[in-house]
């Protein structure tokens, strides 16, 4: 067997409940605030030396040195790791801190309801709603109150941002997300994704929904097929020569090109799925073909669309 070291043998040994049960103490919590705070003030690239024994200890609210002690020692391998230069944090120590100064663990954030321009899939109402509700930020119809859309929100994320900001941020997240979950790497904890096609269900029928699970940490990422073209290039640059940064529009206008007549999808097979979709600006046409794993397999420009050819 290879040799390897006491620190990782006993982390692989902990199950997450021990691993857990380690974070409940006061000391051991603010230890770990402080090498983070430490880790930002370093300048180096690499990570600088970090904080020794006594560096630490004064920094920390501890009654004496022993007891210090023995928080930091309980801490060792799993949350803070020892190195020649001084303590620092593990990986493990690093994101537990991350998400206890983004107040995840003990703030709610706050978000007020605002209106956003879009389009509705079901009754066309081109006005939408978003509002604060069951954990997530929720984009609905304001006339049907369909929900359309449904993003996580952090409290990190709410803080010094108006609702407009709010929006933007969660836009730009979920654009950036989805640019990994296609690729198959899960946003949460970077493990493999895969997807399968679904239909839509009543009341928006006729549209076809990719939903994108890890294997590892269960996430799922659910999308509208079409969704994907977003990120192709040949569609990037239709929409740039016609006047459009389509990867500046946020998702709920997306709506707007997805369920009207400017996309038009057909689903060529179902076994496996194939769509085409059919993207019109003016005269000119973009035909893009993807396979169910979301992969563009055909690309065809039509130059000018003979006027009238579909509508007999
Ligand atoms: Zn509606
Ligand atoms: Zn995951």
């Amino acid at each position: 067997m290879a040799p390897r070291s006491d620190a990782s043998e006993n982390r692989e040994r902990m199950t997450p409940e021990e691993a857990f049960s380690i974070l409940g103490n006061e000391l051991r919590v603010e230890i770990l605030r402080e090498l983070a705070t430490e880790a930002r003030t370093e300048e180096t690239v690499a990570g600088g030396p970090g904080l020794t024994f006594s560096q630490l200890y004064e920094r920390v609210d501890a009654t004496n040195s022993s007891r210090f002690s023995y928080h930091l020692q309980k801490l060792t391998d799993t949350f803070v790791r020892e190195t020649e230069t001084g303590y620092k944090l593990t990986y493990a120590g690093d994101k537990i801190v991350r998400t206890i100064l983004a107040g995840t663990y003990h703030e709610r954030p706050e978000f007020e309801p605002i209106e956003l321009d879009g389009l509705c899939p079901s009754c066309h109402e081109t006005t939408l709603r978003a509002t604060y509700e069951d954990e997530m930020l929720v984009v609905r119809c304001a006339q049907c109150e369909l929900r359309l859309l449904s993003f996580l929100l952090s409290p990190a994320q709410t803080k010094n941002r108006t609702p407009t900001g709010i929006m933007d941020s969660a836009d730009r997240y979920v654009r950036d997300e989805y640019s990994m979950v296609l690729d198959g790497v899960c946003s949460e904890c970077l493990g493999r994704m895969t997807n399968t096609i679904r239909p839509g269900q009543e009341p928006v029928g006729g549209i076809y929904l990719s939903v994108h699970s890890c294997e590892q940490c269960g996430y799922r990422v659910t999308a509208p097929v079409e969704l994907c073209l977003v990120y192709h290039p040949a569609v990037v640059a239709f929409y740039w020569e016609h006047g459009t940064d389509i990867r500046d529009e946020s998702l709920w206008k997306l709506f707007e090109y997805i369920h009207s007549d400017r996309w038009r999808t057909e689903c060529l097979s179902s076994d496996p799925y194939e769509f085409r979709v059919t993207m019109t600006v003016g005269d000119d046409e973009l035909r893009v073909e993807v396979d169910e794993t979301l992969s563009v397999t055909s690309v065809r420009a039509v130059e000018t669309r003979i006027i009238n050819d579909e509508t007999s």
